[in-house]
């Protein structure tokens, strides 16, 4: 294995102990980049090339030189004998949603292609505090909405380092696939409705989408503000423990972060499953979506394989000593998209209110008379299509008259969400569970091209993750091992507020239990003649 594809802990302990210097590993995972990745994401860009197909195209813009800095601060440190933080010279990848003082912040969207950041996300200071170099800011769909990144207006698209033919999901597809390829140890993405979990399950990586209000949003370029969330993507558990316990917890500039002390994650993360309870539940085991002929809602198994890994992954957990309840009712996770469809469109097309031509980057170029025409232009031009259909979808479902019918019902159905959960996780109920298991997503990583374009179908990716945002619960993903197809698959820890700590250790636990599996040691497709 290349020293590179160690996991950020054992990275940041060398480079700490002074075996590794953060320059070197910064250099090496740069020689990654080159190898793997190819040009980076541009607006307007030509004909994909032969070579494009064969390469990752995580990027949107590679903050080369600003990492060396980095670097080689984090260096001088250490042989200065100061402390550099538990993530001392640890390379990690944002995604392109976040601000990063100094470097283009653009949402994959050309309505902020010209937009430099004039500051730092809370978040993203505090992993630079902790000594994470920052690579780049990588792609994600446009404004984080959708499923598989292709709708950034950033191209060449996103692949999957597993299967390039494939996406890497999304929105967070860049995080993942970074992660995947060893462009970094870490990657910083959000989650409104499953943009960590799902792409991670679909490249074989970590992803926590922590409690809402864990992790403070100053500086993330809002999508749904009620739902969205900030976490890491990372090789491994422990990785995704540390780095929350970096990014975590209260910030005075965003009153939603909660003001409640951060635990060390990686504090008894060893500890073990014995006597936890662990969830499963039918609600979990299919699909539901609607007939659009008829309205009815079509009800579907999930694909055997995707069903089979979350079983397995439950008789690891048994085995190691928790004890497996079944049948854990969640009757209304199933509205879960329909809810979301709707709650997410009216506060994105709120948020989209500020892009006009006068605060950040996009004007229109072409002629217009007065202030309204050149509005109008500049979000004609600026937005693509997605943005569009959810400005107009959010608009009409939030008017006057049909505000009842549609966005408080939702509200409704969400709150019905979260008391599901509340009583599946009560201590005093009848099933006090620590954790709930469930797969990450109805099936593994699809074609690119085979589901884009129907925006309905897209979201329903989301299925088994978009409860979890409604209710503000900690979620995360983890590899639970590969299709018939080779792809990888992931399974859903889901706990009670603020229960990261747990899903942590529960994670831990499987990670330990399947060290030594066969699909352990196969690599991404990407990676196979890398080293
Ligand atoms: N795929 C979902 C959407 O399109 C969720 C995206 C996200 O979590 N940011 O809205």
């Amino acid at each position: 294995m290349a020293l590179i594809d160690l996991p950020a802990i054992e990275i940041a302990k060398k480079i700490r102990q002074g075996d590794l210097s953060a320059m070197d590993v910064l250099d090496a995972t740069l020689t990654r980049v080159a190898e793997v990745d190819g040009r980076p994401g541009t607006l307007d860009y030509d004909e994909i090339t032969k070579d494009d197909e064969t390469k990752v195209h995580a990027f949107i813009t590679l903050t080369a030189e600003r990492a060396r800095q980095q670097a080689e601060r984090v260096d001088a440190m250490i042989d200065a004998g100061e402390d550099t933080g538990p993530l001392a010279g640890v390379p990690i990848t944002i995604k392109d949603l976040f601000c990063v003082k100094g470097v283009r912040t653009t949402a994959a969207s050309r309505i902020l292609s010209g937009f430099t950041a004039p500051y730092s996300a809370t978040i993203v200071e505090r992993l630079e505090d902790a000594g994470a170099v920052i690579l780049g800011k990588v792609n994600l769909d446009e404004f984080a909405y959708g499923s598989s990144t292709e709708s950034s207006a950033f191209g060449p698209t996103t692949r999957n380092p597993w299967d390039l033919e494939r996406v890497p999901g999304g929105s967070s597809g860049g995080s993942a696939a970074a992660v995947a390829s060893g462009q970094g140890c870490l990657s910083l993405g959000t989650d409104t409705g499953g943009s960590i979990r799902q792409p991670a399950a679909f490249c074989g990586v970590v992803g926590v989408k922590p409690t809402y209000g864990r992790v403070s949003r100053y500086g993330t370029i809002a999508f749904a503000s009620s739902l969205d969330c900030p976490g890491p993507l990372a090789r491994n558990v422990s990785d995704a423990a540390l780095m929350l316990s970096v990014m975590a917890g209260p910030d005075p500039r965003d009153s939603t972060a909660a003001a409640r002390p951060v635990p060390d994650y990686l504090e008894g993360i060893d500890r073990g499953v014995k006597g936890m309870r662990i969830g499963l539940s039918p609600d979990y085991m299919h699909i539901a979506f609607p007939d659009f002929a008829t309205g009815e809602i079509i009800t579907e198994d999930l694909a055997g394989e995707i069903r089979d890994a979350a079983l397995r992954a439950a008789d690891v957990l048994a085995a190691a000593g928790a004890e497996i309840v079944e049948n854990i009712p969640l009757p209304n996770s199933v509205f879960g998209i329909p809810a979301y469809f709707v709650i997410s469109r009216v506060e994105a097309s709120s948020n989209l209110h500020r892009f006009d031509g006068v605060k950040y980057g996009y004007r229109s170029r072409s002629d217009y008379q007065g202030l309204h025409e050149m509005y109008r232009k500049t979000r004609a031009e600026g937005f693509g299509l997605e943005p569009k259909l959810r400005i107009l979808m959010g608009m009409y479902m939030s008017a006057g008259q049909l505000n009842k019918q549609y966005y408080q019902r939702a509200l409704g159905i969400r709150r019905m969400i979260r008391a599901d959960f509340q009583a599946v996780f009560d201590p005093a109920g009848a099933y006090r569970l620590d954790a709930l298991l469930t797969p990450t997503t109805p099936t593994p990583a699809f074609k690119m091209g085979d589901i884009f374009g129907d925006s309905t179908l897209m979201q329903y990716a989301d299925q088994l993750t978009v409860s979890a945002n409604h209710a503000g619960v900690p979620a995360i993903s983890i590899p639970s091992g590969l299709s018939a197809q080779g792809l990888p698959m992931g399974v859903q820890l889901i706990g009670p507020d603020y229960a990261e700590a747990t899903l942590f250790r529960v994670g831990y636990a499987y990670e330990q239990a399947t060290a030594h599996d066969d699909w352990r040691r196969v690599k991404p497709q990407i990676l196979g003649e890398a080293d």
